[in-house]
C-alpha cells in the first residue's frame, strides 16, 4: 500500500516572517502521527529558516527548482548541494510554470532530474497537458512524451526517489479541477507507462500526485482514487487551515 504524499508549493509567496508563521501554524495543527507524508516547498529565501523550524518534526523540506551544474558562473541559479546544505530532501522539477513562463524544455528538466538524483535529492517531477492539448485529444501523447524525455537515462533504482506529479495545466491556479475520473484515467495510464518502461514493481511503488486546484473540499474524492497517491498543492497550501484540511483528507 502506497503512502499518501501531500506537498505544498508556495511558489513566489511568503517572505521570511510569513514563512515562519505559516510553517509554525502547519506544525501546530498537524497531529503527531499524520498518516500522510507532508512536504513544504517555500521560496529559496525561506528554506534555511523553515528547515530549522522543521527539525525533529515529520514534515519534509523541498525546493521549487534547481540548476543541474555543480557550481560556477550561473548567476542567480541554485545547485543541488546548496539545497541539501539547507536541509532539502525534495526538489520540484518541470513545474508547468517553469516550462511555460521560463521556457524549460524536457531536455533541461531531464538534466536537472539526473543531477538531483545523483546528489541524493528526491525529485517531484511535474507533467501535464495544456487545455488545447486536452481538447485535441492529445493528453496521453503529451504525458508519454514528457515521461519519455524527462526520465531518459533514469534507472529503476533511481525511480525510488522520483515522485511524478500529474498537473493538467488548465487546472493549475484556475479553480478548475480535473474530475476524479479524469485524473484517475491519466494516473492509471502513467502507471502503465512506467510499468512498460521499467517494471511492474517500479510502477506499483511509484507515488503519483495530482495537482491542479486541490482544496479541502475536493481532496477526499481525488485522493480516494486508486492511482492518486497524493497531491501537489499550490494556492490552498498558503493558508495553514486549508493545507491541513487537505492533509486530513489523505
Ligand atoms: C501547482 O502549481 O502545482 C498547483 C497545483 O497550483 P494550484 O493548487 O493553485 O492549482
Amino acid at each position: 500500500m502506497r503512502k499518501k504524499v501531500i506537498a505544498g508549493n508556495w511558489k513566489m509567496n511568503m517572505d521570511l516572517r510569513q514563512s515562519q508563521k505559516l510553517v509554525s501554524e502547519i506544525l501546530n495543527g498537524l497531529g503527531k502521527d499524520s498518516k500522510a507524508e507532508v512536504i513544504v516547498c517555500p521560496p529559496f529565501t525561506s528554506l534555511s529558516e523553515v528547515s530549522s523550524l522543521l527539525k525533529g518534526t515529520q514534515v519534509k523540506l523541498g525546493a521549487q527548482n534547481m540548476y543541474y551544474e555543480e557550481s560556477g558562473a550561473y548567476t542567480a541559479e541554485i545547485s543541488a548541494e546548496m539545497l541539501k546544505s539547507v536541509g532539502c530532501e525534495y526538489v520540484i522539477l518541470g513545474h508547468s510554470e517553469r516550462r511555460v513562463i521560463f521556457n524549460e524544455s524536457d531536455e533541461l528538466i531531464n538534466k536537472k532530474i539526473k543531477t538531483a538524483l545523483a546528489k541524493g535529492l528526491k525529485a517531484i517531477f511535474c507533467i501535464g497537458e495544456l487545455l488545447e492539448q486536452r481538447e485535441n485529444g492529445q493528453t496521453m501523447n503529451v504525458v508519454s512524451m514528457q515521461i519519455e524525455k524527462g526520465l531518459e537515462g533514469i534507472s529503476s533504482e533511481q525511480m525510488k526517489n522520483v515522485i511524478i506529479a500529474y498537473e493538467p495545466v488548465w487546472a493549475i491556479g484556475t479553480g478548475k479541477t480535473a474530475t476524479p475520473e479524469q485524473a484517475q484515467e491519466v494516473h492509471s495510464f502513467i502507471r502503465e507507462l512506467v510499468a512498460k518502461k521499467y517494471s511492474t514493481s517500479v510502477a506499483e511503488g511509484l507515488i503519483i500526485q495530482y495537482g491542479g486546484s486541490v482544496k479541502p473540499d475536493n481532496a477526499g474524492e481525488l485522493l480516494s482514487q486508486k492511482d492518486i497517491d497524493g497531491a501537489l498543492v499550490g494556492g490552498a497550501c498558503l493558508k495553514a487551515d486549508s493545507f491541513l484540511g487537505i492533509i486530513a483528507s489523505a
